[in-house]
């Protein structure tokens, strides 16, 4: 259920689901992580080392953990391991 936030930017009434502030075009997705976006993340980032923040449109950060587990499981498959599982926490995290 969406509800009423403030802008961070303009201090302006935005959709708690708005992507950008109508007013002034500050991005605002950032302000309703919620469980379920968590869940997917984590989810995808299971499936693909990355995926969770592709869904959190952070590409940069989804291409360097792709590579750095992929990097983790040719070196060998513990580290491989533990790199995803940080990988799944950090897709977690709320988008900055
Ligand atoms: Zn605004």
């Amino acid at each position: 259920m969406a509800r009423l936030t403030k802008c961070s930017c303009c201090g302006g009434d935005v959709s708690s689901r708005a992507w950008f502030c109508p007013s002034c075009g500050h991005p605002v997705s950032s302000l309703e992580w919620t469980d379920t976006d968590k869940a997917i993340a984590a989810v995808l980032t299971v499936i693909v080392p990355g995926g969770g923040h592709v869904y959190k449109k952070q590409f940069r950060q989804a291409f360097l953990w792709f590579c750095g587990v992929l990097l983790g499981y040719a070196l060998l498959l513990v580290p491989g391991l533990v790199l995803h599982g940080f990988c799944v926490l950090s897709a977690m995290k709320a988008p900055e």
